[in-house]
């Protein structure tokens, strides 16, 4: 995974998984606040409102927020992805959202796409050893 003991982590969640999303981010927020954590637009904000992380955020998914996450991934600055995308609503942005996992296989970056992936990457020893 590599980066130094501070990660830079991205947080993504499509809008029937953000509940879900800001709630793992409440349960694992004092290991959070120790990375640099980037997000897309709206989950972003409501990361910085509901759970008081400090945030880079990026644009709103549809509107190129995953393809900015995607190049991080190509510039090999992202430590992991946390993305929790809906498997049963259709995305305008669906090809960006496709393109986005396909980067994380490229790369070997870890990705988790629900909770109890999140949770299996963040308690690793992988995860907690650099
Ligand atoms: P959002 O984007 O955080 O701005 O809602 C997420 C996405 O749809 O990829």
């Amino acid at each position: 995974m590599g980066g130094g003991f501070i990660k830079t982590l991205a947080l993504v969640a499509h809008d029937h998984k953000k509940e879900a999303l800001i709630d793992w981010a409440n349960q694992h927020k004092d290991m959070l606040l120790k990375h640099n954590i980037i997000a897309t637009g709206t989950t972003g904000k409501r990361l910085q409102d509901e759970v008081g992380l400090t945030v880079t955020r990026l644009k709103s998914g549809p509107l190129g927020g995953d393809q900015q996450i995607g190049a991080l991934i190509a510039e090999e600055k992202l430590s992991a992805l946390f993305f929790f995308w809906d498997p049963l609503s259709a995305q305008p942005h669906d090809p960006d959202v496709k393109a986005l996992l396909r980067l994380c296989s490229v790369y070997d970056t870890p990705v988790a796409c629900s909770r109890a992936t999140a949770n299996l990457i963040v308690t690793s020893p992988l995860f907690l050893a650099d």
